[in-house]
């Protein structure tokens, strides 16, 4: 059923756009934001990232449940860029369609996935991303060894003849909540993948801190936020960490279920974003926050938290 008149004035608020005046509010020292909508053309979504005081965002370049990339003109490509630069907007990233499998034992399904993935990779370069986040999809019907070497062909197959190296494109993959099936619900799986995308394209990781914690490692505790960095670094490299998004949970530890939450209001809590936001070894990455819009401004006030918590 459609939203109601009122439902839709409620909804329509949620959109910074509409409810933005007068000087948007300073980024500060780190590179923090959030993914941002894209209605309206995809160069708008630099534009409420500017509105929010953010000086890094995410997009979707296509569908994120449906086989349909959107429509990018190349007047929309040369106003991204515009706004970026005007804006200080770096990086970019653009978060892969969930629909992607590169790992499906369905020829058919695994074909698309592919094909999307190029297309992804075309639009990435199109609009000067710095960024493409990738989830490493599901093996059910293979051996997890056999899902991740499908996954690395199929990512070098994707880009074959395309200059991502020239045009600074990387391919960020991201850790899991560790479903059951799912590829890179562990640093070290991750690290595996990294490992045979060595001599395919440039790459690295996108940490979920949401995932992290749902998929059973402690980054809550001090000595467990210690622990889990240690192990990050030695399966993945934390230099090779890109990307934090920046998500607080609904779910406990260990629970594998996937639901973000506010900053702060969730399972996690602030203490585990400031020991993150202010760790020398996270200095070179961007902080990018994947939370709900339950309420107009949580996307602001997400941010507005993640960027209180910085030491300066
Ligand atoms: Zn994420
Ligand atoms: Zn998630």
């Amino acid at each position: 059923m459609p939203p109601q008149k009122s439902e839709r004035k409620k909804l329509s608020m949620k959109d910074v756009l509409l409810w933005a005046e007068g000087e948007p509010p300073k980024p500060g020292p780190r590179r923090i934001g959030i993914h941002t909508s894209t209605f309206g053309g995809v160069q708008s979504a630099a534009e409420r990232a500017y509105r929010l005081g953010a000086n890094t965002f995410q997009i979707f370049s296509s569908s994120p449940r449906q086989w349909q990339p959107y429509s990018l003109t190349e007047a929309q490509c040369s106003d991204m860029r515009r706004l970026r630069e005007k804006y200080d907007l770096a990086p970019m990233a653009i978060h892969t369609s969930y629909l992607v499998n590169l790992a499906s034992v369905t020829p058919q399904f695994h074909r698309k996935s592919v094909e999307a993935f190029r297309g992804e990779l075309q639009r990435g370069l199109a609009l000067g991303a710095e960024f493409l986040v990738l989830h490493p999809g599901s093996f059910r019907g293979r051996s997890r060894e056999e899902g991740l070497e499908l996954v690395a062909v199929s990512i070098a197959e994707a880009a074959q003849g395309l200059d991502l190296e020239t045009s600074g494109l990387r391919v960020l993959i991201e850790n899991t909540a560790g479903a059951e099936f799912s590829l890179g619900g562990s640093f070290e799986q991750v690290g595996q993948l990294l490992q045979r995308l060595k001599t395919v394209c440039p790459a690295g990781a996108c940490i979920d801190t949401c995932h992290t914690h749902v998929s059973g490692c402690d980054i809550v505790s001090e000595a467990g936020y210690e622990e889990t960095m240690q192990r990050l670094d030695e399966a993945i490299g934390l230099n090779s960490v890109f990307v934090w998004h920046c998500n607080d949970a609904k779910d406990p530890r260990g629970s594998k279920r996937d639901r973000h939450e506010h900053i702060g209001k969730g399972t996690i809590g602030l203490e585990t974003f400031r020991r993150l936001l202010n760790d020398p070894r996270t200095k070179h990455a961007a902080f990018i926050a994947e939370t709900p819009i339950d309420e107009a401004k949580d996307d602001l006030r997400n941010i507005e938290a993640l960027k209180s918590l910085v030491v300066s």
